[in-house]
């Protein structure tokens, strides 16, 4: 069976082709700046031995229709492709931003799916329309083959209303959908499964907490192996510091900015989302200039990094009491996985919770799932490299046989 899984954004496709019965990547690529000047496709074939081979064309991609078909082109390129026909794709599987409360689990998209990512548009203006334009454009490229819808907030329906609730008027619940949804699922889901894996123990028995640190960043407060509790909010923006998005600040803030500075509600969007995180404390969102100025001793670097880190420690002191007892510590995500500093940084001092992590395993480098914690350490601190993409590759699997397709 092989899994096209694909990953839409306002200007790009991101796509993977599995073979879900091997669990291996056919090939894989990015189709960028879809309708600018200068289209972008990076397509990579996995070859039998494990490496990759490299493709890359620059011209004029039109649209997503355009974008898709040329993914497909390559697929079935006698030298680059993977596949002798696209009717080989057994099935689709979509990354959508916004399930809402309608979805706590995968599903086939039909037309009442398609109806409920759009009803979903004002939770994720800029999201659920670009995954909705994914969709139609993989039914009119692929017309046989079922499409399937994974959301990023479905994981997340687990968790219960005190903690998704905001402590405004009720009705803006019920009438409008205001709440804690959060994101980030398929990755929490995808880690902790790995851990449970790893530990050799039933998912359902364990108690983690799952840190996913990329340029989004958020965690999780995963009880018996089910959501009961996540950073980020009814958007992404809200929770951890991120790269450029600021994470919690006082609901009051945007007011002061608008009544003393003049500013419109776009610009406090943008100043929230797009230049605020590491970015607006030390002017860089790439977690790796940002450890090299602060390496160079730029104190804003060091003051970027010491709140970076101290949000995260507050959230694990946090879940630490929501849960009760704690099995595990997961990191992943390119920070997650890549920086030891952050990592050490944001267990120091946590002992007394049995969360001990091993210097030494901390700072070696590897591929795969790692242990960092200290042999004596209650907790088991790991990181894991999280894979979003072969996550919907096997719940699209999933959802197809349980549909009998
Ligand atoms: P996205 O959310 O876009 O998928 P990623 O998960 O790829 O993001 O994470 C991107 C972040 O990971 C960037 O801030 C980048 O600097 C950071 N990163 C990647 N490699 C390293 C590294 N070796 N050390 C520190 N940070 C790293």
């Amino acid at each position: 069976m092989k899994i096209l899984v694909i990953n839409t954004g306002s200007s790009s496709i991101k796509y993977e082709l599995f073979d879900a019965d091997h669990r291996r990547i056919m090939a894989g690529g990015l189709v960028e700046k879809i309708g600018e000047e200068r289209g972008f496709h990076t397509h990579r074939k996995t070859m039998p031995n494990g490496e990759t081979v490299k493709r890359v064309e620059k011209r004029l991609i039109a649209d997503h229709r355009e974008g898709l078909n040329r993914v497909v082109g390559l697929l079935v390129h006698p030298e680059h492709g993977v596949i002798a026909d696209k009717i080989e794709v057994s099935a689709v599987g979509h990354r959508v931003v916004h399930g809402g409360e309608a979805f706590n689990s995968t599903v086939i998209i039909d037309e009442e799916v398609m109806a409920a990512i759009k009803e979903n548009i004002p939770l994720a203006p800029l999201h659920n329309p670009t995954n909705l334009v994914g969709i139609e454009v993989a039914r009119s490229v692929f017309p046989d083959a079922p499409q399937v819808a994974v959301f990023d907030t479905a994981f997340h329906q687990t968790i219960p209303m005190r903690a998704f609730l905001y402590a405004i008027p009720f009705e803006l619940y019920e009438n409008d959908r205001v709440r804690r949804y959060g994101f980030h699922g398929t990755s929490h889901a995808y880690v902790a499964e790995r851990a449970a894996e790893y530990l050799a123990r039933p998912l359902g028995e364990l108690n983690m907490i799952t840190i996913h640190l990329g340029n989004g960043a958020s965690m999780a407060a995963i009880k018996n192996g089910k959501s009961v509790d996540t950073t980020m909010g009814m958007t992404p923006l809200a929770g951890l510091v991120m790269g450029t998005r600021c994470g919690d600040v006082d609901p009051a803030v945007p007011f002061f900015l608008a009544n003393h500075l003049d500013m419109s509600l776009k610009d406090i969007d943008n100043l929230l989302n797009k230049d605020s995180g590491l970015k607006g404390i030390c002017g860089t969102n790439d977690m790796r200039e940002v450890i090299e100025k602060k390496e160079a001793g730029e104190e804003r670097a060091e003051i970027a990094l010491d709140m970076y880190t101290y949000r995260i420690k507050k959230f694990i002191g946090a879940y630490f009491a929501v849960l009760g007892s704690l099995d595990c510590v997961i990191f992943t995500a390119g920070i997650g996985e890549n920086a030891p500093y952050i990592r050490e940084l944001s267990c120091r001092g946590l002992n007394k919770l049995g969360i001990e992590i091993d210097l030494e395993r901390n700072n070696k480098t590897g591929n795969g799932i790692r242990e960092i914690s200290s042999p004596g350490s209650e907790v088991k601190v790991l990181v894991i490299p999280t894979n979003e993409e072969l996550k919907i590759a096997r719940e699209t699997k999933e959802a197809i046989e349980a549909h009998g397709i």
